[in-house]
């Protein structure tokens, strides 16, 4: 199993790679800028390829579990393995 990344927005390890496109299966958010961090502040920035700002694509995951309101028929609930990451110990997010 390859390492993971986890996503900027919904916060688990899902991607395989950071700033790539990937686009996160969870949530849906699409991964296209390197610096972002999960538990980062976020900036405001141009619109990107996701159509809501980082902040309220986690906002968006909080309230209905998904980035967007018009990808909810896109995300799957996580698995158990994207719950940490693979090389680190219990160190789950806090949502
Ligand atoms: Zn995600």
């Amino acid at each position: 199993m390859s390492e993971r990344y986890q996503c900027p927005c919904c916060g688990y390890y899902t991607l395989d790679s950071r700033g790539g496109f990937d686009v996160c299966p969870v949530c849906f958010w699409e991964d296209a800028h390197e610096v972002e961090q999960f538990g980062q502040p976020v900036e405001d920035r141009p619109r990107g390829p996701n159509w809501v700002q980082l902040r309220d694509a986690r906002e968006n995951y909080k309230n209905f579990g998904a980035s967007e309101e018009r990808v909810k028929p896109h995300v799957r609930p996580p698995h158990p393995d994207e719950l940490v990451a693979k090389m680190k110990k219990q160190t789950q997010a806090e949502f």
